[in-house]
């Protein structure tokens, strides 16, 4: 089966001590809602990195993400020049001031990489004439770990099945209580 093209997710405006844990809880939603990658952007934060990354080791799946000092670069580059595969990319911008996302995605294309491009600290007005799209999830002010959310679950909704963790720890779904599978070990 071919796979979709990658999903990235960029955080820009990362505030070390004021985004510590929702900008961890970004990178966990991405990851746990079938994007492949996370760039951080902003303030440098290898806690968050080193988050990821570990839970990515515990639990399985592909998930990559990086450092990006220079976030603005990177997102120029992959809607100009090269998404990764030598072409440009798609990028989307969640904002409150964008069009709205249930009309909007299905005209998204689908053959390309794209970016979800995600604010922290004040976004940079140049953000929302550089991405192809600006899409909003309502347009009240709410947060970006929510917004990413609903876009992930909208624009892949088997993103979070289990079949995308391979490798790792698996939680075997309970009525009640708590049931984890070690890599290898099956239910039979
Ligand atoms: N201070 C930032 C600014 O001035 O642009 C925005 C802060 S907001 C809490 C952080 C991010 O959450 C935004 O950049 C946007 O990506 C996302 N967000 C918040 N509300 C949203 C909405 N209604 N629709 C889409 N994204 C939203």
């Amino acid at each position: 089966m071919v796979s979709a093209p990658p999903v990235h997710v960029l955080r820009l405006g990362h505030r070390r001590e004021r985004d510590k844990r929702i900008t961890s809880h970004l990178g966990l939603t991405a990851r746990a809602f079938g994007a492949d990658k996370f760039v951080l952007g902003g303030e440098e934060d290898p806690n968050v990195i080193e988050t990821l990354e570990s839970v990515s080791g515990r639990f399985g799946g592909d998930f990559q993400s990086h450092y990006e000092k220079k976030p603005m670069g990177w997102l120029r580059n992959f809607v100009q020049k090269d998404a990764g595969d030598g072409s440009p990319g798609v990028a989307i911008h969640l904002t409150m001031y964008g069009l709205p996302w249930k009309e909007t995605i299905p005209e998204i294309p689908r053959d390309r990489p794209i970016a979800i491009v995600v604010g922290g600290a004040k976004v940079p007005g140049e953000v929302f004439g550089l991405c192809q799209y600006n899409i909003s999830i309502g347009n009240q002010p709410h947060s970006e770990v929510a917004a990413l959310a609903v876009f992930l679950q909208s624009w892949n909704p088997g993103g979070a099945d289990a079949s995308n963790f391979t490798g790792g720890l698996t939680v075997v779904p309970m009525e009640s209580g708590k049931q984890i599978l070690s890599p290898g070990e099956s239910l039979d």
